[in-house]
């Protein structure tokens, strides 16, 4: 066992007010090692009073907590940040275990952004800004207060567990609110540690607060709370529908992070090679299992058989295997369930499209595990299930394209705008495609790279609202404007629309 989970949980898996408690639902949840199939963990659920208790521990330190100065939630954000980094070994380890992530993917892409984003944040919470000051009216002194919202409600995937707690938690707390967050019930590990990280830190009890429970009943639950001024989440676009309908009861602010089909569009002046690499390294990042992973590759035609030849000889190099042996580059699907999902749509696929690589499960030590092998399609229709559904898993469509406007017509033809890439090395044509193309994030000749100080955000049905840089502030505040009346007079000017010229 690669990371001890039953023991290191020992008291339960919610974490509430500063203490981790035992979830009272009365079911439990195994997490299952998806490299061997065998249990990591078994926890209590949480239940609806485990929400309720949760919520009013968050409620009990909001006005404390908003009422620290910017410095003293920065002091607190920067020994977080220390903490985590003391913990970096730890948090790996966990991630890999209950995701089947590689070491390698762990400790260089999700604990060190995590721990950056921390540290941003630190420095963020001191720079939080109104408008400035003025007499807009001629007769009043007018500022803007910015402020936080209170208790904030959280629910977060199983793809990037951790990345994903911080991106809610982060925010939510620089900014003075109190939080709630609901990681995926196959994935409690890491937002427990990373919770945990916050109160030896010294972050007051009652502001990070975890509870581990099924969607449908802590979930909606918490969607629903009347204490819960804010609702963010990120998942599918069909769940993310369902939290909407939940939250709109209680006209709750809503930050929605939904899923992603993000285009690979390859112009005829691109390097091909580079653009081969950087297609099966944004297919395959995190098995596939990415909301920004290269999804649809629409390649001009006189690249396009270089490109395919390219990808596939590309893919069939890419390593499976035991998630904590260094030689791997590519671990498991998370659950068996997800591999049978990914194998199905591309089971499908065959009926009109053809497999060029991949399209099975490997045999030999890893079929036990949730494997999947790279997989590369190509003559699929753009309105076939394979190039309009997210899939989330290894697997590649390519497509051929004439004319640019054809290229971006296409990319753009998915009801998905999360994230999309370019390749191209003429000017002027990779700028008019980021002008173009409808996605929260376009790469111009590369695919995935994000940094703490750039926003992360969906158009269309990849949901609203951003993660991650000051522009996430916007979500996690409210704005106020204060109007002193400077004249002192009883009856003021406008006062006549009232009482006329008596
Ligand atoms: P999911 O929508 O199934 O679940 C997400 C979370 O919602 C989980 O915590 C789950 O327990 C909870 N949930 C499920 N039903 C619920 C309900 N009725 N009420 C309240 N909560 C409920 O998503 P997933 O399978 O965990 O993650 C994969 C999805 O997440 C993909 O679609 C992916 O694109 C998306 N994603 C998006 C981003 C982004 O930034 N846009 C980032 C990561 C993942």
């Amino acid at each position: 066992m690669q990371f001890p989970a039953q023991e290191r949980f020992a008291a339960g898996a919610q974490f509430i007010a500063g203490r981790l408690t035992q979830g009272t639902s009365g079911a439990t949840h195994a997490v299952i090692d998806p490299a061997t199939g065998t249990e990591a963990y078994t926890y209590e659920l949480a239940g609806t009073d485990d929400v309720d208790a949760a919520v009013a521990a968050a409620r009990e330190a909001f006005p404390g907590w908003s009422g620290a100065t910017p410095g003293e939630r920065s002091d607190a954000l920067h020994r977080f940040a220390a903490v985590l980094a003391d913990h970096a070994d730890e948090l790996a380890r966990a991630e890999s275990l209950q995701c089947g992530k590689p070491l390698k993917l762990t400790r260089e892409f999700d604990v060190p952004g995590t721990i950056d984003n921390t540290a941003f944040f630190a420095g963020a919470a001191r720079h939080l800004q109104g408008q400035s000051a003025g007499e807009y009216s001629g007769d009043h002194t007018s500022y803007v207060r910015r402020e936080p919202i209170g208790v904030v409600g959280s629910i977060a995937p199983w793809n990037y567990p951790l990345q994903m707690a911080a991106w809610k938690i982060l925010p939510a707390i620089a900014a003075g609110n109190t939080i709630v967050l609901k990681p995926a019930e196959l994935t409690p590990l890491t937002s427990l540690l990373f919770a945990e990280a916050a109160t030896e830190a010294g972050i007051p009890d009652g502001v990070v607060n975890i509870v581990t429970g099924a969607g449908r009943v802590a979930g909606e639950h918490l969607v629903g709370h009347p204490d819960v001024a804010m609702t963010s989440f990120t998942g599918s676009t069909a769940v993310g529908k369902r939290v909407a309908e939940i939250a709109t009861a209680t006209v709750k602010r809503l930050h929605l992070e939904l899923g992603g089909k993000a285009p690979f569009v390859v112009f005829d002046d691109a390097d091909v090679e580079a653009a081969a690499n950087g297609a099966v390294a944004g297919a395959l990042i995190n098995t596939g299992q990415d909301c920004t992973a290269a999804t649809r590759a629409y390649v001009q035609r006189p690249l396009y058989e270089e490109f395919v030849e390219r990808t596939a000889a590309l893919m069939e190099t890419v390593r499976l295997g035991d998630p904590f042996a260094p030689g791997t580059d590519l671990g498991p699907l998370i659950s068996h369930a997800q591999r049978d999902r990914v194998a199905a749509f591309v089971d499908r696929a065959r009926s009109y499209a053809r497999v060029v690589t991949g399209g099975d499960v490997p045999g030999g030590d890893l079929a036990k595990g949730a494997y999947y092998l790279p997989t590369l399609v190509v003559d699929a229709p753009q309105g076939s299930e394979i190039v309009q559904s997210e899939i989330f898993g290894p697997v590649l469509v390519v497509l051929p394209f004439e004319t640019d406007e054809e290229g971006i017509r296409l990319a753009n033809d998915t009801p998905y705008g999360l994230a999309a890439s370019a390749w191209s090395r003429d000017v002027y044509r990779a700028n008019r495609a980021t002008r173009e193309i409808k996605a929260g994030c376009v790469w111009i000749n590369d695919h995935i790279p994000i940094i703490s100080e750039m926003p992360h955000g969906g158009y269309k049905q990849s949901g609203f609202g951003k993660d991650m840089s000051a522009y996430s502030f916007e979500e996690y505040t409210q704005i106020k404007h204060v109007m002193f009346d400077n004249t002192a007079v009883i009856r003021k000017n406008w006062h006549r629309t009232v009482f006329g010229d008596r």
